[in-house]
Order: structure tokens, then C-alpha cells, then sequence
């Protein structure tokens, strides 16, 4: 894929109905993008592409990586990745997360109904994140394992947010607004964001995406899966 083209696996809503017991190995992710999120197979922990390397983020706190030969055996329900080349680049301060949206929206009133990938790279006063728990039993819906979340709180930490900003003819199929997952710069802490406070002016890159690959699972869940848009339950669980 060229530069700041999106691939996408899987559909938000396929999530939010609990499809999640299958889905594309990592080693097949990977040539797609460096650069992007998603979760794992039964929705255990967050996923965080950065600078071509895969994190999952655990509800306990704990943060891995993949080897090589992992890549192969371990599969993603829903992800979307890009080869991220940033077209702007400036510092900004952020006082939260509401006010890092307005400052997205002023920075790219263009980009309201394309696709954004997003990179803040600094040091934080704050930040908050969510890390999802993994489903109980196959099938279960996000909706209901949103309820049951782990928050985590950070202070004076260094790292990278990373994520995207979709349109919002595109709920449900991904999250409509900002997706953004957090990794601390000594990948030991991580998450979904939820909260964000700069200590100071942190690095913002951005980039605009206008062709976008979607794959969608071939799994008997998935074909059989209702599939029908709760845009109250997506905001509520993933933005
Ligand atoms: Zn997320």
C-alpha cells in the first residue's frame, strides 16, 4: 500500500456484536501499515501499531510486543493501519481531549469528510486510558465488556498518542470522530484514550486519507452477525 492509504480489517459494529473469536494474522497487518490501532482476538487488551511494531495493552496494566514468530499466531478482529507520512507537522498545547478535537478541526477544517491519521508525540501532565478485558465467553458484545472497563491514569509521562480521525458517514464501520490510542515512550503503559493533558508544546503530525482499503472477515460469526449500526453504543465504548 502507498503512503497514507488506510487498510482496514473488520468493521467497528462487527466488534460492538462480538465478533471477535477470529480474524487476520499480524503477519498480515503489518506490510499494510506501521502506524495504527485495533485489538486482538476476544477483544483482550488494545492494540497500538508504532514505527512498524505491534503492543498489546492489557487491562492488568502490562504492555508486550511481537516477535517474529508471533506474528503468525496471533490474529487481529479489527484493526486499522497506514503507512503514515505527515503533509503537516506543528507544536501544540492540549488541555484535553475535547480541546485536542476543536484544535484538530481548526488545523484541517478541510479534512471533515476525509479520513485523518494522527501522531501527538511529547510529554503529558495526564493521561487517561481504558484497556478492555477480553471477552468472558465467545461472543460477547463490546457494548456489554465496555461496562466492565479498566481506567488508568498517568502522570508527567512521555509517549505517543496515535490514531485517526473518521467521518461521520463512516460510524460503524469505523468509530465516527477521534479513535486515538495512547503508548508511554518506554512502552510499559498504554491504552484507549480517554483523557489528555500536554506538559507543554508537544509535536502533532498529521496526514489526509483518501483511499481506503477495508477487508471483511470470511468467519461463520461475522457472515451471521446482525450487524447493525448502535451509534449511541460506539461513542459510548470507542471514542
Ligand atoms: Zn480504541
Amino acid at each position: 500500500m502507498a503512503p497514507n492509504e488506510l487498510f482496514q480489517y473488520s468493521i467497528v459494529t462487527a466488534l460492538m456484536d462480538g465478533v471477535a473469536e477470529s480474524g487476520l494474522p499480524l503477519s498480515d497487518l503489518l506490510p499494510r501499515g506501521d502506524f495504527g490501532l485495533g485489538t486482538f482476538r476476544h477483544m483482550v487488551g488494545e492494540m497500538i501499531v508504532l514505527d512498524g511494531v505491534i503492543y498489546q495493552m492489557k487491562a492488568d496494566g502490562s504492555v508486550t510486543s511481537f516477535g517474529r514468530d508471533q506474528l503468525n499466531t496471533t490474529v487481529t478482529p479489527f484493526a486499522m493501519v497506514t503507512h503514515f507520512r505527515p503533509t503537516l507537522s506543528t507544536k501544540v498545547t492540549v488541555k484535553s481531549k475535547g480541546d485536542f478535537g476543536k484544535l484538530l478541526t481548526d488545523l484541517m477544517p478541510q479534512a471533515k469528510n476525509i479520513f485523518s491519521s494522527i501522531r501527538l508525540e511529547g510529554k503529558f501532565k495526564a493521561v487517561v486510558v481504558r484497556t478492555v478485558g477480553g471477552q468472558q465467553h465467545p461472543g460477547e458484545k463490546l457494548s456489554k465488556l465496555a461496562e466492565s472497563q479498566v481506567a488508568h491514569s498517568f502522570e508527567d509521562v512521555q509517549g505517543s498518542i496515535v490514531g485517526f480521525r473518521s467521518p461521520s458517514y463512516m460510524q460503524g464501520i469505523s468509530v465516527a470522530g477521534d479513535h486515538l490510542h495512547f503508548i508511554s515512550a518506554d512502552r510499559r503503559q498504554g491504552g484507549h484514550l480517554l483523557e489528555l493533558q500536554t506538559d507543554g508544546e508537544a509535536e502533532l503530525a498529521i496526514a489526509a486519507i483518501r483511499i481506503i482499503h477495508t477487508e471483511l472477515p470470511t468467519s461463520d460469526d461475522f457472515i451471521q452477525a446482525t450487524l447493525q449500526t448502535d451509534s449511541e453504543g460506539i461513542t459510548k465504548a470507542e471514542s
